[in-house]
């Protein structure tokens, strides 16, 4: 499908073609490329509250924030500051320093799911850090992930289901090995009786479950908490260890994530985006117990030459004691709630097969009518509709994620008004897309 091109994205194309010079694909990250979407993508040049401007000057209501790290939006005044503060003493100097015990004692003094945590630099660190930690514990080498949950580009998780049910994973990717993908089993989210049988299967050689509590990297595929409590009653039961990889919903539908909404304690935890206020900060916590197998105190090895450098723990530090301000949660969730719900009555009212799921902050634009808890449910056909939505958007001034499985993001940034606008805008978009 030809789409008319109302607004200018020369400079950006421009500047796409020459990045094609230096980067596979003119990216550093592959779904930045615009490849399910129309056009290049957009070149941002400055970000503030919740609107970013490209370089061509194209103003954007932004609901992408960055892929999930932009609770506060673009530019916040309290984290810039605690940012410059920091900057002009240096940036990083290879040894502890008062910035990482601040934001350490914040966590751990207001989430009552874990009792110890290391910082690292991305959430792909800390996912592959609380595995290798998880094996350390437990001795074994196999670990259970489950299809629709991604947990950043580690080897071991870029493995998807093979052929049978409880499928030993094939790779997915090339350069991640057979002997690798051989050790990750991938379920179907949801299947009690499977992952029952393949913990007692493979009793013994199984480290840790992991999963994304709240998928969002697939859609957004709300689980029972149920299935939550199942997960973490058969971990206990097989020995197992259970991972909870809150990168994306960690400080993002509650200060103490999914395991506070769900109030379900996981083994270890995982987190990223939020936790870095814009800046590369990841971390995985768990029980002192748990965590006193790490280096210097236990067997197994992990570091980091920028881990826990002062400049990304004072932005860390500063997006946290913000959403430790009373109400702070529960207006982001009443905003993402009334936005989605209005565009969910809209697509009702018109007979448009699009729903719009959402958890605190987090909403998706998922196509038909019925709950989606799998990504096996999602109809890739729909992603045509997408497309057209999205570049309806880029023309009327709102930014979404450039794929229909990617989830969108409400900051505090985002004002009523804004709020407004953007169910009008979705909804013109609708109205292109299902005409
Ligand atoms: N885990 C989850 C649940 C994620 O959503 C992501 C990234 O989107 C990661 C891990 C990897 O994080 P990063 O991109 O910071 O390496």
């Amino acid at each position: 499908m030809a789409f008319e091109q109302r607004i200018p994205r020369d400079t950006s194309a421009n500047l796409f073609a020459e990045a094609q010079e230096y980067f596979p694909g003119g990216v550093n990250s592959p779904v930045r490329a615009f490849r399910s979407v129309s056009g290049p993508p957009l070149f941002i040049r400055e970000g503030h509250g919740s609107h970013m401007t490209d370089e061509d000057g194209n103003r954007f209501l932004d609901f992408c924030c960055s892929w999930g790290p932009l609770i506060h939006g673009h530019d916040n005044p309290h984290i810039r500051e605690k940012v410059i503060e920091t900057v002009v003493k240096g940036t990083s100097f290879g040894t502890p320093n008062r910035l990482g015990n601040q934001l350490g004692k914040l966590i751990l003094d207001n989430h009552r799911y874990v009792e110890r945590i290391r910082f690292v630099s991305s959430g792909t660190e800390a996912v592959m850090s609380a595995l290798r930690l998880a094996r350390g514990v437990k001795g074994r080498n196999k670990i259970v992930k489950f299809d629709g949950c991604y947990h950043g580009h580690v080897d071991n998780l870029l493995v998807k289901a093979g052929s049978g049910l409880a499928t030993l994973g094939t790779s997915s990717s090339a350069g991640v090995t057979e002997s690798v993908a051989r050790d990750t089993l991938v379920l179907p989210l949801g299947d009690r009786d499977l992952l029952e049988r393949t913990l007692t299967e493979h009793a013994g050689e199984i480290a840790c479950i992991i999963v994304e509590p709240i998928p969002a990297n697939n859609g957004l595929l709300i689980q029972d908490k149920s299935w939550l409590e199942c997960l973490r009653i058969k971990a206990w039961k097989h020995d197992v260890l259970l991972i909870f990889d809150e990168v994306i919903s960690g400080f993002r539908v509650g200060f103490e994530g999914a395991a506070g909404l769900y109030n379900v304690q996981p083994d270890i935890i995982t987190f990223g985006k939020v936790i870095g206020g814009g800046f590369p900060v990841g971390a995985y916590a768990a029980s002192k117990e748990i965590m006193d197998y790490i280096a210097p105190v236990g067997p197994v090895y992990q570091a980091g030459t920028l881990s826990a450098n002062p400049v990304a723990m004072a932005a860390g530090l500063a997006a946290l004691e913000l959403c430790l301000e009373p109400g702070f949660y529960e207006g982001l969730a009443e905003r993402t709630a009334a936005m989605a719900d209005r565009i969910t009555g809209y697509a009702k009212e018109k007979g448009y097969p699009l729903h719009v799921p959402h958890v605190g902050s987090i909403f998706w634009l998922a196509f038909g009518n019925e709950r989606i808890e799998r990504a096996d449910q999602i109809d890739p056909a729909n992603m045509t509709y997408f497309k057209t939505i999205h570049h309806e958007l880029l023309q009327t001034g709102v930014y979404l994620g450039p794929s229909g499985y990617e989830v969108g993001f409400v900051s505090s940034a985002h004002t009523d008004l804004d709020i407004q606008e953007a169910v009008a805008k979705i909804c013109a978009a609708m109205d292109v897309a299902f005409s």
